[in-house]
């Protein structure tokens, strides 16, 4: 991008996050309602929080492409949102913020030969769980054999209805300000995604991109592509928190 559209884009965006924060400012934070807890001080222990998940990490480098790593992607792209989110009054946590896996984050074993990666997605859990009102929201990269499919892919929980909500919103709201020929539509998760799986808060996987596609790599080596990206999923999580609960269970 040219430095004239660099500056439009980051005012633009910068324009999204000031709607989202007014809209969470108008519509009240002391209120946020996830699913049938309800918090009345969202700044205090037991308020609603955000813990952003960046996958893989370590000896576990997830896919990768032309190059690109996709842990190091997942990272960086969950940092950006965590600072995005915490600018504008959400509290968040990360499962990690550097290049580790977490199969030793609670020294339950001597060795993990063998069981890193076991250990690593039931640490990820824990910390998800240590949090009464979490929203779970996990970043990755996706591969795909054949090189032509691209676009970003949204996966639920299937244990929490507001799950789906925040999937379908996050989908929406990337195809509204990013990716206008996105026409996936958001996946309930089997028991082939540990976390989702397992995790009965609203908790959401999202797979950013695809490496296997040259355009989408491209994309994704461009860091303001990734400030855009983070910024509008960013906005998707606050306008679903700002939300009332619309239904369900
Ligand atoms: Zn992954």
């Amino acid at each position: 991008m040219k430095n004239g559209g660099a500056v439009l884009a980051a005012v633009k965006y910068t324009a999204i996050a000031a709607a989202a924060a007014i809209l969470c400012i108008a519509l009240g934070r002391a209120a946020f309602t996830i699913g049938q807890r309800r918090s009345t001080d969202a700044s205090a222990d037991g308020g609603v929080l955000v813990v952003i998940d960046a996958g893989h990490g370590g000896e576990d480098g997830g896919t990768s492409g032309g190059g690109l790593v996709e842990k190091d992607l997942n990272l960086e792209v969950a940092m950006i949102m965590r600072d995005i989110l915490s600018s504008a009054g959400v509290r968040c946590a990360m499962t990690r913020t550097d290049d580790r896996l977490l199969y030793d984050a609670y020294g339950d074993l001597s060795d993990y030969t063998g069981r890193k990666k076991v250990y690593d997605l039931r640490n990820r859990l824990r910390i998800a769980e240590e949090h009464e009102n979490a929203v779970f929201v996990s970043i990755h990269m996706n591969y795909f054999a054949s090189a032509k499919y691209s676009g970003l892919q949204v996966w639920y929980s299937p244990n929490d209805p507001d799950s789906k909500r925040l999937a379908d919103l996050l989908q929406s709201t990337v195809k509204k300000y990013v990716q206008p020929d996105n026409d996936r539509e958001t996946k309930r998760a089997g028991g082939g995604i540990y976390l989702l799986d397992r995790l009965h808060t609203p908790a959401i996987l999202v797979e950013c991109g695809f490496l296997s596609n040259e355009n989408e790599r491209t994309l994704l080596s461009d860091a303001e592509y990734k400030k855009r990206l983070a910024l509008v999923m960013s906005e998707a999580i606050m306008e679903f928190l700002c939300a009332e609960r619309t239904g369900g269970e």
